[in-house]
């Protein structure tokens, strides 16, 4: 029986820094599920298709999969590796559009589900606890301030030698939460049995700490979840 920990939040919450080095602790494979809306947002976006009718009646011609090359999770778009691709403002901006789309997510949400049939894993996204695995072993809701996450984001993007601003991010992330909160298939929420970790005065560290503690003194056993 494989074992799943599900991480869901809002963007910039650290889902996907806290999870891989999760994952690597305790040998599970880390599965980002935001990279493929990403993947499928990048299709669309590259062909300059906004139309959300077009995208549900095409979504099938970006056929989406994942590899892993030293632990790191790889995003194949019709064959091609994109993960240098779809980490910008842009592709993120377009993911959320195409999330909405319920053709897009029954397609990813397969192949989701698919992933934690068969290895220990732990997933992040948006309705991991709610909607892709409802069962999971152990459910986390990972949050911060949208100050907080606006200006993590900023430090990330000065380090890169990026031009940004910082009020700029923040208006762009409440209106990411916004519309993955209020979007009629499988919205943004903290799942019944998710614990709530904000990370809003918390180092990457505590946050991985707090969450490990969590798995060992109740998580491992099942005894979570309400199980
Ligand atoms: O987590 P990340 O920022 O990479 O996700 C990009 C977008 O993909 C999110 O804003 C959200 O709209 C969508 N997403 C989703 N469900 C998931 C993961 C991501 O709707 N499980």
């Amino acid at each position: 029986m494989s074992y799943s920990i599900a991480i869901d939040g809002p963007a910039g919450a650290g889902k996907s820094t806290i999870a891989k080095t999760i994952a690597k602790k305790l040998n599970f494979i880390y599965v980002d599920t935001g990279a493929m809306y990403r993947a499928i947002g990048l299709y669309f976006l590259r062909l300059g298709i906004t139309d959300e009718a077009v995208i549900e009646e095409r979504c099938k011609e970006a056929s989406v999969s994942i590899q892993y090359e030293d632990g790191e999770q790889q995003v194949i778009l019709n064959n091609e590796n994109v993960n240098g691709y779809i980490r910008t403002e842009e592709a993120g901006k377009m993911a959320s559009a195409v999330a909405k789309l319920k053709a897009v997510r029954s397609q990813l949400v397969e192949l989701q589900r698919e992933l934690a049939k068969t290895s220990n894993v732990i997933m992040d996204g948006r309705d991991i606890g709610t909607f892709v695995l409802p069962n999971a072993d152990m459910k986390i809701y990972l949050t911060a301030s949208s100050k907080v996450r606006a200006d993590r984001r900023y430090q990330e993007l000065i380090l890169k030698g990026e031009k940004c601003d910082l009020l700029q991010i923040e208006e762009d992330i409440i209106a990411r939460d916004k519309q993955d909160m209020n979007r009629e298939f499988a919205p943004l929420r903290q799942a019944d049995d998710a614990i709530l970790v904000d990370s809003s005065e918390m180092s990457k560290d505590e946050v991985v700490e707090k969450i490990i503690s969590l798995y060992n003194n109740v998580g491992k056993d099942g005894s979570f979840c309400g199980n």
